[in-house]
């Protein structure tokens, strides 16, 4: 089995992506996009390494609903293999639900780059939706999953064309707090200056944010 580098899972999560789901945030991008707010992922040697079957396990032990998994980054696709070997369980396991569950995959390659790569090709067939784009800040319009308006929403399958076309309906743009592991996070995709007016805010009330994922 191929082991994932993986950053950090959370559940619930309820911004990214339709219901609610399960989040795993995959280690390592070389892509670095100006304004990344997610710079603790972009070490390839982070993280740690989890066998698919692990993440299984800690799907089974979750108490709540799970419409589905978003799996973001760092960039999946920088690990072709073993993304496509976590999406394979990922199959698995929702085939024996009692409620569809979606495999949404957020990637920071173009679609038609992520196609044109045949090593992405067994992953890509596994998702039933890709967001899929460089994070351009210039074009960060609030607008519902992507982080900036240069990406595209691709549905891949019948229930991602329920879920993530375009007659879906789509959420407005949300953030979540969490504290888990004694770090606070923002989850979801902060608009164009949030993350800088957040720390400012914090510093107003004495509060200093020493390290924070968006700054080098
Ligand atoms: S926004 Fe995503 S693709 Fe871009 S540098 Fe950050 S982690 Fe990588």
């Amino acid at each position: 089995m191929t082991a994932v580098r993986i950053n950090r899972m959370h559940y619930p999560l309820t911004v990214l992506g339709h219901g609610v789901r399960a989040g795993i945030w995959l280690q390592g991008c070389t892509i670095g996009c100006a304004g990344c707010a997610s710079r603790d992922t972009w070490d390839p040697d982070g993280g740690e390494a989890v066998e698919p079957a692990a993440v299984v396990r800690w799907l089974g032990s979750l108490g709540g609903a799970v419409d589905g998994v978003t799996v973001s980054g760092g960039e999946p696709f920088q690990q072709p293999r073993a993304l496509a070997a976590l999406l394979a369980e990922l199959d698995v396991w929702r085939r024996d639900r009692d409620r569809p569950a979606d495999l949404l995959v957020f990637s920071g390659y173009t679609h038609a780059r992520l196609t044109a790569r045949p090593e992405c090709a067994e992953a890509l067939s596994r998702c039933d939706a890709v967001v899929a784009g460089p994070y351009v800040e210039s074009r960060n319009s609030g607008t519902e999953l992507r982080g900036s308006d240069n990406q595209e929403i691709v549905p891949l399958t019948p229930l991602g064309a329920e879920r993530y076309g375009r007659s879906a309906a789509t959420p407005a743009p949300a953030m979540q707090l969490s504290t888990d592991t004694g770090v606070v996070r923002l989850i979801g995709i902060p608009r164009r200056g949030d993350l800088d007016r957040l720390r400012a805010g914090l510093a107003a009330r004495g509060i200093t944010a020493e390290a924070v994922t968006w700054l080098a």
